[in-house]
């Protein structure tokens, strides 16, 4: 297997999708969830990356075209985009397009899912355009929990992943705001106007102030939005029935890929909660936490002591990791909960001790499937009226999971809805949308008799 050029195709994949560092460059980031990715895209532009979030789900077609059929929805998707904005930007600067300005950000995920190899092929695709082959693709990896040392200065790396993570955590607090008082906002459109103008001036202070790592005016920032949403709720309007989004998670972010579901819900009825950003990164570092136990058991009970050093090392960092992650994620949502009364974050413990008390999966097995079985429990516990599945479609791990999901929420009583996409109109969706919400209004009316008095506790 070669390239035209002789050299062996694999070398030229390492070479050209590998993690370097990215500053001075213009990072090219697909669109995820709105939040979130504009609020990383601002970590990247503090620390002199000109990061910049490509229109989204402007080339579908393109996408297609260049994949065989085989790959997932989010693959399609994502490669659309970038061959829209690349083919875009050629045409608007001429003869001054030059590729080595551009670096292509696209993450990568080990264990059986396809994701992994995602960029790869990305980067294939790109080769085949004469005026694109140049251009990178760099990556952050599960393998090492997102370890960002290699896309930075070294000096610079640590204080980027602290914003990063901090700003992980904000997103999601800002689309649980949206999901609490939207449903039940004085005017229409009011939280959506102004979640963006606190979006706008978070992302000017992280741009301006973030590398410092003071994060006190981020968090003075998050918690006045906050403050102001509680007062759009209109405490007239009867608490909705609340709706649990598990799922894939580019899928149930992407509200271009999953045709809106938040606002469908919204729309015929219901409250959403969907699994947050920070859920996955936790999950990763968890993870890593659990792998580097068994090695450093292994090479105990092998007396290698020199090599239990060197993992011992690991362990202890990602232990501070993970520590880190839960006081910062603590501290940001007890601050908004002071306000509105926000779904908190479930824990990597209790989704745990979810799966081991039911003994239904196992974090062994790895994959989202685990995250969303035990995330789908958690939103059982919690008085919740409803769960959905969001994935596209063939997607193993959500498939997994529906597999376990449907019998077992039915034997709870608990409304369930798969929701696979690909990118066509199903036309029951509606009808089934709205059965669902028809249950889960039931669901609500048995549980309680719902006056919606918790907004300002
Ligand atoms: S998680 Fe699902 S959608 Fe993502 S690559 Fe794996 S199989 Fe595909």
């Amino acid at each position: 297997m070669a390239t035209t050029d002789g050299r062996p195709a694999f070398d030229r994949l390492r070479n050209s999708v590998r993690q370097f560092d990215v500053s001075g460059k213009i990072l090219l980031m697909p669109d995820m969830a709105p939040f979130g990715v504009r609020l990383l895209a601002s970590c990247f532009r503090a620390f002199g990356v000109e990061a910049v979030v490509m229109e989204t789900y402007k080339a579908l077609s393109l996408g297609r075209e260049f994949t065989s059929g085989k790959e997932c929805f989010p693959c399609q998707v994502t490669l659309g985009d970038i061959l829209h904005y690349l083919l875009r930007e050629k045409d608007r600067l001429g003869s001054s397009f030059s590729p080595e300005r551009y670096v292509y950000f696209m993450p990568e995920a080990d264990g059986p899912c396809r994701f992994g190899m995602y960029n790869k092929l990305q980067k294939m695709v790109l080769d085949r355009f004469d005026e694109f082959r140049d251009i990178p693709i760099c990556y952050l990896s599960t393998n090492n929990a997102y370890a960002t040392g290699s896309i930075m200065p070294a000096d610079r790396s640590p204080a980027f992943r602290k914003l990063s993570y901090i700003c992980v955590i904000i997103a999601d607090v800002l689309d649980r705001i949206g999901w609490r008082v939207r449903p039940y906002e004085w005017r229409p459109g009011m939280t959506d106007a102004f979640l963006d103008e606190g979006l706008g001036a978070l992302r000017s202070a992280i741009e301006s102030e973030g590398a410092g790592i003071d994060f006190s005016k981020l968090f003075r920032i998050t918690e006045e939005i906050a403050a102001t949403a509680a007062t759009f709720i209109d405490p007239h309007k009867p608490r909705r029935p609340r709706i649990g989004i598990v799922g894939e998670i580019y899928l149930r972010s992407h509200p271009d890929s999953n045709q809106n579901i938040v606002r469908q819900i919204e729309l015929y009825g219901g409250e959403v909660v969907n699994a947050s950003i920070a859920e996955w990164i936790n999950f990763i570092a968890y993870d890593r936490d659990v792998k580097l136990r068994r090695q450093c058991k292994l090479f105990w009970k092998e007396g290698s002591h020199g090599t239990l050093r060197h993992w011992w090392r690991q362990w202890t960092d990602i232990q501070m990791e993970r520590f880190y992650q839960a006081w910062r994620q603590g501290q940001v949502y007890r601050m908004v909960m002071r306000h509105l009364d926000i779904q908190p974050d479930h824990g990597m413990g209790s989704i745990e001790r979810r799966l081991e008390g039911e003994r239904l999966f196992s974090f062994a097995i790895g994959t989202e499937a685990a995250l969303s079985i035990g995330g789908a429990l958690e939103y059982a516990h919690h008085d919740f009226d409803g769960v959905v599945n969001v994935f596209p479609f063939t997607c193993m791990p959500s498939t997994v999971c529906a597999a376990v999901l449907k019998p077992l929420l039915h034997k709870m009583r608990l409304p369930y809805l798969d929701a696979p996409y690909d990118g066509a109109i199903q036309p029951n969706r509606e009808v089934a949308m709205r059965t669902f919400l028809y249950q889960a209004k039931q669901h609500l009316e048995a549980r309680l008799n719902g006056r919606n008095d918790k907004a300002n506790p």
